[in-house]
């Protein structure tokens, strides 16, 4: 992987026996309070049905206490308006089924990639080199069986997580820590939001590991948000880096800080990423479920059960995350900025005058392609209208053929007019210096490599 040398992508199997998720907890926790309605029989989440009275969501609250809420507020059922509701039930949320043709043998669609590495733990450190950290990652599809799927990407039954577990021992886990000492990150931390406050507060790494925060957790909340702010690209002013109290926390956390970005369109903060420090939860619990001593003895180091840290992230909602943020409606204009690794294509390209031109702007278009960058060529009504086109659909850059374009001699050094979709200016270049600047602008987001000490 990108991220280090000691990090490793795997693709494992979607499809858990039921002793894995007994294991792992998922059986028994991962549920989430329904409720329906004696009247229409519809199902809803209590949460949905709450959610007027309780915007924060009902994290850490127990059945009885969920149970208490809806009998202090007026609520109705959002389908027919009964008052008929029943008491909120825990639902799982895994997709389960038999295996087989006879049957008789529970299995689940895993309802986090997460789990795919910890079975993979024991064979991954075999084939290893016996050394921590050790990083697996998984990028493929979870599946939730969600009451109510909705706001678009963000609750599908079927979505794409990219989940890296990093192995580690406690004890020793040393990061070059100093590197990142000094940024700050727009942080709300537990008593703050207590105080009713919603805003982030900069706060500098070094002040988190003052108050309290382990050096390898803050150092990895440093690179992941380097990474939303400068390689997804989201405004800095967006990101919020949300911590979880004790009693919001996944059953599986021992810290838990959300990487949210403020989405007006879904009515405020959502939650796209995160960093959890698991413990040695997952490895102690699948040793217990299997019956086999997941401990390890790294080289000239004692025996132990590794912990976990988690760095989690939801592909498709950054990707609608970003969409959303890139739509700009400024008067007749309408512009999508999406960043240019996102865009549908890198160029259009244009003849300005379609009778005369259009021979060479199919070449430039097939030049481009040779070099790799998508270019679509659009001869249809005029420039203004086709620039507004290419605006809509979010592609970043222009290229108009006109008649300096054919004043030069060879193809290479011929001139065009290279328009942004950003700032709208123009400016003259020839062909290889055009190819060069697209190419370079469509670069795949790439985390920067962790400086982990080996
Ligand atoms: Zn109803």
């Amino acid at each position: 992987m990108g991220l280090s040398d000691d990090f490793h992508r795997i693709d494992p199997g979607e499809i858990l026996p039921e002793a894995v998720v007994r294991a792992s907890g998922h059986l028994e926790n991962f549920t989430d309070p329904e409720v329906s309605c004696a009247k229409c029989k519809n199902h809803f989440r209590a949460e949905t049905i709450l959610e007027k009275w309780r915007p924060e969501g009902l994290d850490g609250l127990t059945p009885a206490q969920i149970g208490e809420l809806l009998k202090q507020h007026p609520v109705r059922c959002p389908n027919c308006g009964s008052t008929e509701l029943s008491m909120p039930r825990p639902f799982n949320l895994m997709f389960g089924f038999d295996l087989g043709a006879a049957g008789g043998e529970k299995a689940y669609l895993r309802p986090e990639t997460a789990q795919s590495s910890y079975l993979a733990f024991a064979r991954m450190w075999d084939v290893g080199r016996h050394a921590l950290p050790l990083g697996i990652a998984v990028i493929g599809k979870a599946y939730r069986n969600e009451i109510a799927p909705r706001q678009v990407l963000f609750r599908m039954r079927a979505f794409t997580q990219a989940e890296l577990q990093v192995f580690f021992d406690p004890a020793s886990f040393p990061l070059p820590f100093a590197s990142v000492e000094n940024e700050r990150l727009p942080v709300l931390r537990v008593p703050r939001r207590t105080a009713g406050e919603e805003r982030p507060e900069m706060t500098s790494a070094r002040a988190l590991v003052d108050d309290g925060l382990p050096e390898f957790y803050v150092f990895f909340l440093v690179h992941l948000y380097r990474f939303f702010r400068d390689v997804l690209r989201y405004p800095a002013e967006t990101i919020r880096l949300l911590e979880k109290s004790d009693a919001e926390r996944a059953f599986y956390n021992r810290i838990q800080f959300d990487f949210e970005v403020k989405l007006d369109s879904l009515g405020g903060y959502k939650e796209l990423g995160a960093v959890h420090y698991r413990g040695d939860y997952d490895l102690s619990r699948h040793s217990a479920g299997s019956g086999r001593d997941l401990s390890v003895a790294p080289v000239g180091r004692p025996r132990l059960l590794p912990h976990v840290l988690e760095v989690t992230f939801g592909v498709d909602r950054n990707i609608w995350a970003l969409a959303d943020l890139g739509l700009h409606v400024e008067g007749e204009r309408t512009v999508w900025r999406l960043p240019s690794y996102l865009a549908p294509s890198s160029v259009g390209v244009f003849p300005l005058m379609k009778k005369e031109h259009t021979a060479e702007a199919l070449r430039w278009v097939q030049r481009l392609r040779e070099a790799g960058v998508d270019a679509e060529f659009d001869a249809s009504g005029s420039i203004g209208r086709r620039y507004a086109r290419m605006d809509e659909l979010g592609v970043p850059f222009c290229v108009t053929i006109d008649r300096e374009t054919l004043e030069t001699p060879g193809l290479e050094s011929r001139t065009a007019t290279l328009r942004d979709r950003d700032s709208k200016s123009q400016e003259r270049l020839p062909l290889e210096a055009l190819v060069g600047r697209l190419r370079s602008s469509r670069v795949a987001p790439r985390p920067t490599p962790l400086e982990t000490v080996g």
